[in-house]
């Protein structure tokens, strides 16, 4: 088959739209949807410092790459990579590896940081700690990880001076968290999913997700077409998460109805402009412990803290 602009051999049809696409323009499309996305939702500023978080995997490898190439048009922009460490023995070891390879092959700075360091813990210890009480842990181990790697990653953008910190979730995660929101009731995280990065409280960065309209399998091809190596195996702990669930109806609902995702994330955008926005950044507090934003009397970093030591 042939590519939909040229007379290259086709190497990927798009499900939704039908469009085949050759090498060159599978890469071009992907381009002019992250600028897309960008510009519709003012996620970058020229002279930005960019952080984005750089884990290894076939996302942020993908992100990286994209970024880079597209940042020559956002003047004086200035991208840093951070790597986050959780302490996931025979897992994080090899992502670790694929971040500094791309980060070095692309010239972007990059830092990385560790929950042991910065925490006083790494993940393994916390769950064999949580689990050790003969009791069962009160939540499965990525509703810690999440937490702590949230607060490392914006500690860490904070002290690289970034003016918004860059995530590379794409359409299925964007739609999957939606989705869960919705399951769970929590209308207050719904109105906080503005894809428009806004500084909310002093002590966080705004963040975006230049990824939240391509679909993973758009994003898995690209690494393949553009041979970038990424980190394959899944981590030890992802068959505790519940967002697995969500994930399995929504790839087998998707198989019959492509637009899914699109539509749950773009039925978010709407809801987002006729709900009257909850007001979040007059319900965030100051942590009585750390001082960084939350909407209780401490935040959930401090509050695992307290756990771990009882
Ligand atoms: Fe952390 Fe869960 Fe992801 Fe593993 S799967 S890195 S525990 S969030």
């Amino acid at each position: 088959m042939k590519c939909s602009f040229c007379d290259n051999q086709s190497l990927y049809v798009r499900p939704y739209d039908k469009l085949s696409l050759c090498h060159k323009h599978f890469n071009e499309q992907m381009q002019k949807r992250v600028r897309k996305t960008i510009t519709r939702y003012k996620m970058l500023r020229r002279g930005d410092r960019i952080a984005i978080g750089l884990s290894g995997g076939k996302d942020s490898t993908a992100l990286l790459d994209i970024l880079h190439k597209i940042e020559k048009d956002f003047q004086e922009s200035e991208l840093v990579a951070i790597t986050i460490d959780e302490g996931i023995k025979n897992y994080r070891e090899e992502g670790l590896h694929y971040a500094k390879l791309h980060a070095d092959r692309l010239g972007v700075e990059h830092v990385v940081y560790s929950f042991e360091k910065d925490f006083g813990y790494d993940l393994d210890e916390i769950i064999e700690k949580l689990g050790s009480r003969g009791k069962k842990r009160e939540l499965g181990a990525c509703s810690y990880c999440g937490i702590l790697r949230r607060n490392v990653l914006n500690k860490a953008a904070l002290e690289v001076n970034a003016d918004v910190l860059i995530t590379a979730h794409n359409l299925e995660d964007e739609a999957e968290t939606i989705l869960l929101n919705i399951i769970r009731g929590d209308i207050t995280r719904l109105a906080r999913l503005n894809p428009t990065p806004r500084k909310i409280h002093e002590t966080l960065i705004p963040r975006a997700k230049p990824f939240r309209a391509t679909p993973q399998a758009e994003i898995v091809m690209y690494c393949i077409i553009n041979e970038l190596e990424y980190q394959e195996i899944q981590c030890p702990y992802a068959v505790e998460a519940y967002r697995g669930e969500v994930r399995e109806f929504i790839f087998k609902t998707q198989e019959k109805q492509p637009m899914l995702c699109y539509n749950i994330v773009r039925g978010q955008d709407k809801l987002l402009v006729s709900m009257k926005e909850t007001k979040t950044s007059k319900k965030m507090k100051n942590c009585e412990e750390c001082g960084n934003a939350t909407t209780g009397n401490l935040c959930k970093t401090c509050w695992l803290k307290q756990l771990l030591e009882v």
